[in-house]
C-alpha cells in the first residue's frame, strides 16, 4: 500500500473501527505490503483497487468469480429477480427451479437445500449425517479447510475441546490412515468429510487417488455412514456433475458454494435418498437463505457453465498460464512446482521454505498489473482470455526477475 494512498487512508480508518483492521482470509496483513486491501470495482477477470490500479485477477474473489464479473446472462437474471423481490416471506419459484437444476446436474443428488456460505453447507452436511446415522464421530483430513465455525475453524482461539470432541483425523490420500480412523470411530461413525482434492494452504496440491476415493466410499458404505465431499472450493471448476464424478465415486452429501452463483451469496447441500429423511428432520436456516436474487444468479450461472463449456475454457487458460509460468521461471533460472487442476493453480518455488521468492514474485507482478497469491491456490475464470493470460505472464516475467534476486 502506498504512503498517502486511498488504500492507506482507509486502512488507518479501519484500524480503529475494525478489529485488526480486517478479519479473515481477505486480510492483506498476511500478504506483502504491495497488496491493496480495498477495491473499487471489478469487471470480467479484472479488478481495480481504490487507487485506480488495474489488475488481471488470478484469485477470482477466492473462487466465486467463475464466469467473469458482470457476466450478462447472470446480470440479466438478477435484475429480473431484483425487480420481482429478493428476501420475502418465503422463497420464490426460482428455488424449485434451482433445486431441479442441481438434481439434474450433480450426479449423486436426489435433493438439494440452500444456504449462504460454504461453512453453512459443510456444517449442515455434518448435522444431516449425524441425524441420519444417530452417531457422533466425524473424520476429517489433517489440514483440510471446511469453514470457520468451532467444529472446523483452523484457529483454536475461542474454541473448546468439547467442540472438537468427536473429530478424528486422517491424512489425505492415505488409505491406511483412513482405515485406522474408521477403526477408531468404531460403531460411532457418522461421516467421513473430504475435500474434492487436497488444496491446503502453502503446500503442493494433490488430486485424490482413485484408491483413496474408492476406499472412502467402501468404508462409509460398509459402516452405513455418510461420505461427504466438500466441493465448496472446487465445485463447478472440475466437473459440473461433482468433482469426484470422474473418479466414479459418488458421495452421499456434497457441500457447494463459492462459484455456484458467480459471486452472489449462495451455498448448497446436495444429497441422496439415504439422507433425505435426516435432511427433513434437522433444523437449519438463516435470515437470508431464501433470497431469490442469488438463486436466480445460480440458475443462470450453472446453465451458462453447462451451455458454454466453461470448464474447457478455464482449463485452456490454466494450461496457458502454467506453461507460460514454467517458461518464465526457466528463463530466470528458477524452478517451480505447479500442482493440482490447471484451472486452480498452486504455484510454489523450489527452495523457498520462507516464501521469500513467492513474496518477491507477487509484489513485482502486482506492480505490473497481475494479482497472484504467494501460497494459496488461485482460481481462473471463463473470462480469462488468451490476451489476459499473456498480460498476466508479462507481469509474471517481472515477478520472476524479482524472485531470482532473492538469495
Ligand atoms: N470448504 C472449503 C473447501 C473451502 O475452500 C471453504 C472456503 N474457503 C469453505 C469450506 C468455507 O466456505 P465459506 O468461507 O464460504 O464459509
Amino acid at each position: 500500500s502506498l504512503i498517502n494512498s486511498k488504500d492507506q487512508l482507509l486502512r488507518e480508518r479501519a484500524a480503529s473501527v475494525i478489529p485488526g483492521g480486517m478479519w479473515g482470509h481477505m486480510a492483506t496483513r498476511y500478504l506483502g505490503s504491495a497488496y491493496p486491501q480495498f477495491f473499487e470495482r471489478a469487471d470480467g477477470c479484472r479488478v481495480w483497487d481504490v487507487d485506480g490500479r488495474e489488475y488481471i485477477d488470478l484469485m477470482c474473489s477466492w473462487g466465486p468469480n467463475i464466469l467473469g464479473h458482470h457476466h450478462q446472462a447472470v446480470e440479466q437474471a438478477i435484475e429480473r429477480q431484483r425487480r420481482l423481490g429478493d428476501a420475502m416471506n418465503g422463497p420464490g419459484e426460482v428455488l424449485v427451479e434451482l433445486a431441479e437444476l442441481l438434481v439434474e446436474t450433480v450426479a449423486h443428488a436426489d435433493w438439494a437445500m440452500l444456504q449462504k456460505n460454504g461453512t453453512d453447507a459443510t456444517t449442515a452436511c455434518v448435522t444431516i449425517a449425524r441425524a441420519g446415522t444417530g452417531r457422533r464421530k466425524v473424520l476429517v483430513a489433517r489440514g483440510s479447510y471446511h469453514g470457520a465455525v468451532p467444529w472446523c475453524t483452523p484457529s483454536l482461539a475461542g474454541v473448546t475441546t468439547e467442540d472438537r470432541a468427536h473429530l478424528i483425523h486422517f491424512d489425505y490420500n492415505d488409505v491406511a490412515s483412513l482405515e485406522a480412523a474408521v477403526e477408531q470411530a468404531g460403531n460411532d461413525l457418522a461421516a467421513v468429510v473430504v475435500t474434492a482434492f487436497r488444496h491446503d494452504i502453502a503446500r503442493d496440491q494433490e488430486l485424490p487417488t482413485a484408491a483413496f476415493a474408492k476406499r472412502a466410499r467402501e468404508l462409509t458404505t460398509a459402516a452405513d455412514a455418510a461420505l461427504i465431499v466438500d466441493d465448496v472450493r472446487a465445485g463447478f471448476r472440475i466437473d459440473l456433475a461433482g468433482s469426484w464424478e470422474p473418479l466414479g465415486v459418488r458421495p452421499d452429501l456434497s457441500a457447494f458454494s463459492k462459484a455456484i452463483a458467480n459471486g452472489y451469496p449462495l451455498a448448497a447441500v446436495t444429497g441422496n435418498d439415504r439422507f433425505r429423511e435426516a435432511a427433513t428432520k434437522v433444523y437449519v436456516t438463516g435470515s437470508f437463505w431464501y433470497g431469490a436474487v442469488s438463486m436466480a444468479a445460480a440458475v443462470a450461472t450453472i446453465k451458462t457453465l453447462r451451455d458454454t463449456k466453461a470448464i474447457a475454457t478455464m482449463n485452456a487458460a490454466g494450461e496457458r498460464l502454467r506453461s507460460g509460468l514454467d517458461a518464465a521461471a526457466r528463463k530466470h533460472g528458477l524452478s517451480l512446482r505447479q500442482t493440482g487442476p490447471v484451472s486452480m493453480p498452486m504455484v510454489l518455488f523450489d527452495g523457498d521454505a520462507e516464501f521469500q521468492k513467492a513474496d518477491a514474485f507477487c509484489a513485482a507482478a502486482l506492480r505490473e498489473g497481475a494479482y497472484f497469491h504467494p501460497k494459496h491456490n488461485m482460481f481462473l475464470s471463463a473470462a480469462h482470455t488468451d490476451r489476459d493470460i499473456d498480460l498476466a505472464l508479462q507481469a509474471a516475467d517481472a515477478g520472476m526477475a524479482a524472485a531470482a534476486q532473492v538469495a
